[in-house]
């Protein structure tokens, strides 16, 4: 395993995690928005604590039995905690029920065993909980007594979108390890490497988690969504009809989410004279801005946040979109 091992905007929190190695807490909170590689960096971090020979940067060796065990999946110091439906990746349960989306108490108390025994390899032990806060308030609570009494040189990696979901006292017990956002420098040189075509706007269009902007360069490349930008462009000669038609086996709710990234890129070009989803269209979004009044723009991004709840349960998806564009065009003309 080599520095390329981590993503590329990760060099300073793995940095930070070496300072943590020598005197490693029971409990630490990757926190940070979706996306970033929290998982994976929560990964290589333990698999580099149980490798038996790190190289001076503090990368596993990779070719260790313990760095074998662990890519075999079969470390016996080692345990990965995540919903069913993360690790059934789609796959259907034994029974058929729908995999569950909870960290149940159930797999909290089957860590008892392994919390209650010494290391295998004499060296550490390091449990990864993903995503913390799927945990129930059962699986929570269980999990707590372990962090109140923590076996000696076990480590627990909680990861978590959304820290504030989790209970007070699990996260008082826990060092917190906050992970930024990528640069956007580094962050589009990666997506280019992963082979997306339009990395800039892939990664604005993420939100700036670069992960997610690879599973979404699908959806930003999609005919639907380019058939809808540049009818948008131009509301006086947009056919709303044969618009809807086009879309209409379109998922409602995506429809609603690109024009809500649209009219969002409206107002913020209206108000600060930039753009946030649609990098390197300036000036014709100037342009097309330019007469229409704040207040619309407001009134726009009011009604699509109406419709993108209406989107969930709408029966006729051509004529919901007839009255979602039927409104862009009037917002923007009158
Ligand atoms: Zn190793």
């Amino acid at each position: 395993m080599s520095m390329g091992a981590i993503y590329p905007w990760q060099q300073n929190n793995w940095a930070r995690l070496q300072e943590l190695r020598k005197r490693p807490p029971n409990g630490i909170l990757f926190k940070g928005i979706k996306g970033i590689g929290k998982l994976d960096l929560a990964i290589k971090f333990g698999q580099s604590l149980l490798c038996q020979h790190p190289d001076e940067s503090g990368f596993a060796c990779g070719k260790c039995p313990s760095c074998h065990w662990f890519g075999q999946g079969s470390h016996p110091d080692y345990r990965l905690l995540q919903p069913e439906v993360l690790s059934l990746e789609g796959e259907e349960t034994e029974t058929g029920k729908k995999p569950s989306k909870q960290i149940s108490v159930d797999q909290v108390r089957g860590l008892a065993d392994f919390v209650s025994m010494s290391a295998h390899q004499g060296g550490g032990r390091v449990v990864v909980i993903h995503p913390a806060e799927a945990m129930n308030a059962n699986a929570a609570n269980a999990l707590l007594k372990n962090l109140e009494e923590p076996p000696q040189g076990l480590l627990f990696i909680l990861v978590s979108h959304k820290p504030q979901q989790l209970l007070p006292t699990i996260l008082s017990r826990c060092l917190p390890f906050a992970l930024s956002a990528p640069d956007a420098a580094s962050a589009t040189r990666w997506l280019a490497q992963q082979g997306v075509k339009n990395p800039d706007a892939a990664l604005a269009f993420s939100g700036f988690a670069p992960l997610q902007a690879v599973q979404l360069e699908k959806q930003l490349g999609s005919e639907e969504r380019e058939k809808l930008l540049r009818a948008v462009r131009q509301p006086a000669a947009l056919d709303v009809f044969a618009l809807a038609e086009a879309l209409q086996k379109t998922e409602q709710v995506l429809v609603v989410q690109w024009l809500q990234q649209w009219s969002y890129d409206l107002s913020s070009m209206k108000q600060a004279g930039k753009l946030r989803y649609h990098p390197g269209e300036e000036a014709a979004i100037k342009k097309l801005v330019e007469p229409v009044a704040p207040l619309n723009l407001a009134r726009l991004q009011k009604h699509l946040q109406t419709a993108k709840r209406e989107a969930q349960h709408t029966l006729n998806p051509k004529l919901f979109f007839e009255s979602l564009l039927f409104a862009y065009r009037q917002m923007m003309l009158e």
